[in-house]
């Protein structure tokens, strides 16, 4: 069977390599949609190459200057609505959400209530809205596969056992750039320090996250929900290799790992092709070649942002959607030299103490908290 796709959020880093399985494997899929932010040429490039039948442009700027994209006689879609219309066309088997940010919370819910399987990779839509979402795929009785290379390893580890006879979920984290660092000189880092990953490849957003451990604490909270465990049996060991993606220890000390090379296109192919595998595209581990593997425990006082995700995950309801938003815009501070690396974790942590979580909250209810929490860290950092 030929599985239909949509990419939302296809130009990129993650639409881009999900593309780039998808050509490898035409017997296997065809794109349905693709969508943008605001990157129209590279969209264009897309179209082309991979003729879907529906693109959408989010940006109302660039939507304007869209529709000289029919010439192919592709159907242009515009802003959230666009979005919607990808996430829930009648043809589509899967939809990949690979936007960044709070935009991908309507299209995610509104396609798993089409009863749509979800490949996902924004991180914002478990993070500020998990309970929700797990609810309606257990109602909807879809697939919600994570790209995303921990949790894709958490998955394939949980095949070797009961949920209830797991003991820990052991994440593994790269630890950043900045491991070896003493905490003053991580407190006068570079943009370009920080943007320096040294062992994966990613958005500038996301390799920042990388460096405070902010993505590990995001990763933390997504497994909470993906998997139903309890916080205190989710762990986090620093593993510099990045070679062990996460492992899964089971109540009788028998801990299952998922090893493979760095590549995002082993998780991305997984969770296209669930439940079967293909044919790997990418390099395959040379074991003798690595010859060790090591790990350390995290050090929170360097790295708060690893203990406010949890921190918010405690306080619940609407405190980890105010954690993630905080962490969005406190980096973009970053990025543009208004603040230092440190000051990261110092705004989150007073955005967390200044809000009074919203229990059980609706979609309606997070993006209202979500938009406050922009609107007032912009003012006060940018
Ligand atoms: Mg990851």
């Amino acid at each position: 069977m030929v599985k239909s796709i949509v990419i939302l959020g296809s130009t990129g880093s993650i639409g881009t390599q999900c593309l780039d399985v998808i050509s490898q494997w035409p017997e296997r899929f065809r794109v349905l949609g693709l969508s943008t932010n605001s990157n129209l040429e590279r969209l264009r490039e897309q179209a082309e190459k991979h003729t879907p039948e529906h693109v959408a442009v989010m940006d109302p700027a660039a939507a304007r200057s869209a529709p000289s994209l029919c010439a192919k006689g592709v159907k242009v879609h515009q802003g959230m609505a666009g979005l919607l219309s990808l996430a829930t066309l009648p043809a589509a088997d899967t939809i990949v959400v690979a936007t960044v940010g709070a935009v991908g919370l309507r299209p995610t819910l509104a396609a798993i209530q089409q009863g749509k399987n979800i490949a996902l990779a924004n991180k914002e839509v478990l993070v500020m809205a998990g309970e929700l979402m797990m609810r309606e795929v257990q109602r909807q009785g879809v697939n919600l596969l994570p790209i995303d290379s921990e949790h894709s390893a958490i998955m394939q580890c949980l095949v070797g056992g009961q949920k209830n006879e797991i003991r820990r979920i052991i994440i593994t984290a790269s630890g950043g750039p900045f491991r070896r660092k003493n905490l003053e000189a991580i407190g006068a880092t570079t943009v370009a320090e920080a943007l320096n990953h040294p062992t994966w490849n990613m958005g500038p957003k996301i390799t920042i996250d990388s460096a405070t451990l902010m993505n590990k604490g995001l990763e933390v909270i997504e497994c909470y929900h993906l998997f139903g465990v309890p916080l205190e049996q989710i762990e986090v060991v620093v593993h510099p290799q990045s070679i062990i993606h996460s492992m899964v220890e089971f109540v009788d000390g028998s801990i299952i790992a998922q090893l493979a090379s760095t590549d995002m296109r082993v998780p991305i192919q997984y969770a296209l092709s669930f439940p079967e595998r293909l044919a790997g595209q990418s390099e395959f581990l040379d074991l003798a070649k690595i010859a060790q593997l090591s790990f350390e425990a995290p050090d929170l006082e360097r790295f708060p942002c690893l203990g406010l995700a949890y921190e918010a995950v405690r306080r619940g309801g609407t405190a980890p959607a105010v954690l993630s938003m905080a962490n969005e815009v406190a980096v973009e501070a970053f990025l543009k030299e208004k603040i230092g690396f440190m000051d990261i974790p110092a705004e989150i942590e007073r955005a967390l103490d200044k809000h009074t979580p919203i229990q059980d909250p609706d979609l309606d209810t997070l993006l209202e908290v979500e938009t406050e929490t922009r609107r007032q860290l912009q003012q006060r950092l940018l």
